[in-house]
């Protein structure tokens, strides 16, 4: 893996506390580059960003180091930021969804000659996802890294090696206490990343990870109930 520490944002664009990590979200950036996306959080002052941004060609920057955190999910759920202190979050560089105009595609909802794009493309369908039918493409490079940056991220936060089965519907609820690798869409309804091209099968054997159903993750959020009524809970979802 080609890491590198030459994007890298100063202390006070990111909490310097190092709040204990169990869930890794996957990102796209929207975005030109990696150096791009960095220098737009460099202006920004609201301590937003990712630890990690994965570059078309598999380059892996960080960004601050992946024990302290920055806003990256903007959830509704309090208390403010409890969801992004205890996670490590990993942009992927990519234009994220396409418009189509005349048979021509368009990153960044623009039709211009400069948003004109020419790279693979990922079809959902005409159902669409997420409002968009097209999308950039993730690269076989970033998907690789993004595989060994994962697997490397598990082993070092002691993270469990589990993402949920499904990956593309939002379940908040469900997942607001889970431990794992989960991507963005999961968390919110009106966010198209990581889209369904995105390549989990990769991912779940690179990284060795089980996949969980719903009622796995329904049952795991009552661990800390006493046994009793854990027990009593667990029985009433099986009859559910
Ligand atoms: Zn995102």
């Amino acid at each position: 893996m080609n890491s590198r520490t030459d994007l890298r944002l100063p202390a006070e664009q990111y909490f310097v506390e190092k709040p204990k990590k169990d869930l890794i979200v996957l990102h796209h950036t929207v975005g030109g580059s990696a150096r791009s996306t960095f220098d737009y959080w460099r202006t920004d002052a609201e301590h937003v960003g990712t630890a990690y941004i994965v570059e078309r060609d598999g380059t892996v920057y960080e960004v601050f180091p992946p024990e302290c955190w920055a806003y990256h999910l903007g959830l509704k759920v309090g208390p403010i930021g409890v969801v992004d202190k205890r996670s490590i979050g990993i942009e992927i560089a990519s234009e994220g969804p396409l418009l189509e105009r005349d048979g021509k595609l368009y990153a960044f909802g623009r039709v211009a000659e400069q948003t004109l794009y020419s790279g693979d493309v990922f079809d959902a369908g005409a159902a669409g996802f997420r409002g968009s039918r097209y999308f950039a493409a993730y690269t076989p490079q970033a998907m690789a890294a993004v595989c060994e940056l994962v697997d490397s991220l598990i082993t070092r936060f002691k993270i469990s090696r589990q993402t949920p089965a499904e990956h593309s519907t939002f379940d908040l609820n469900g997942l607001r206490n889970y431990s794992g690798v989960v991507t963005h869409c999961q968390l919110r309804a009106d966010k198209s990343d990581c889209h369904p091209g995105m390549a989990w099968e990769k991912l779940v054997a690179e990284c060795d990870l089980r996949t969980t159903t719903h009622l796995d993750i329904k049952a795991s959020a009552f661990h800390t109930m006493d046994t009793k009524a854990a027990r009593r809970r667990t029985c009433e979802l099986i009859a559910e």
